[in-house]
């Protein structure tokens, strides 16, 4: 038996995109969402693996807001380099197996360590 559990927030940040060649290389707002993403294999007596509250409260401490993530942050604050960074920090205290940064409604960044390499079945 096993789970996906998936919990969702977003933050309104500004940010740019140095080395970039375009009008992200410009100042400019997102409300970004994370959608983060938790494998688990066990219940307790409640029927719950991870408590959502818990995890909901966490993402509150650790997501800016209203800020700008080039002040915030040492790499450019990318959807691909803040999908890798808040999967390595919230794995500091859970189970995470992947974490979505949407930049829009319609793109964003999946970041996760599952390096295993389909084969084709013969
Ligand atoms: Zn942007």
């Amino acid at each position: 038996m096993s789970w996906e559990l998936v919990v969702k927030d977003k933050f309104s940040c500004a940010h740019f995109l140095k080395d970039y060649k375009g009008k992200c290389e410009r100042m400019h707002g997102h409300t970004f969402q994370i959608e983060v993403y938790f494998s688990v294999n066990k219940l307790d007596k409640s029927g719950i693996s991870i408590d959502f509250t818990k995890i909901k409260g966490y993402l509150k401490d650790i997501l800016p807001d209203h800020q700008v993530l080039n002040e915030v942050y040492d790499f450019s604050p990318s959807a691909e380099n803040l999908s890798k960074y808040f999967y390595f920090k919230i794995k500091e205290k859970y189970q995470v197996s992947k974490v979505i940064i949407w930049e829009s409604d319609s793109a964003g960044a999946v970041y996760s360590e599952d390096n295993t390499i389909k084969k084709d079945v013969n």
